[in-house]
């Protein structure tokens, strides 16, 4: 189901500019709006607005959903990255032993 989507003209710290639910209370009236459009996900309304020359982030009382999914998603990649192993973490040894030294 597409739902409605506005593009603010107010910018965040981080220079981009937020992207809200139609109805969001945190969208205020005097706010210029500089797109609209429907669209089934946030991501896609950010993709639209990125198009059209304006980089967007998520809005992050209206769009919460849309957030706590992309971090997990993020979390999980870096979690299931495989931890590179060498073969020296296997043959060093803990005590320093003298003679295992000399050949
Ligand atoms: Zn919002």
């Amino acid at each position: 189901m597409k739902a409605k989507y506005l593009l603010s003209a107010l910018k965040s710290l981080r220079g981009k500019r937020y992207i809200h639910r139609a109805g969001c209370p945190f969208h205020l009236e005097f706010n210029e709006i500089l797109l609209t459009g429907y669209f089934s996900s946030v991501g896609e309304a950010i993709e639209a607005a990125s198009i059209a020359g304006y980089p967007a982030e998520p809005c992050p009382f209206c769009c919460e959903e849309y957030i706590h999914k992309r971090n997990y998603s993020f979390l999980r990649g870096i979690v299931t990255e495989p931890v590179p192993v060498t073969e020296s973490d296997f043959e060093t040894p803990d005590v320093f032993v003298p003679g295992a030294y000399i050949n």
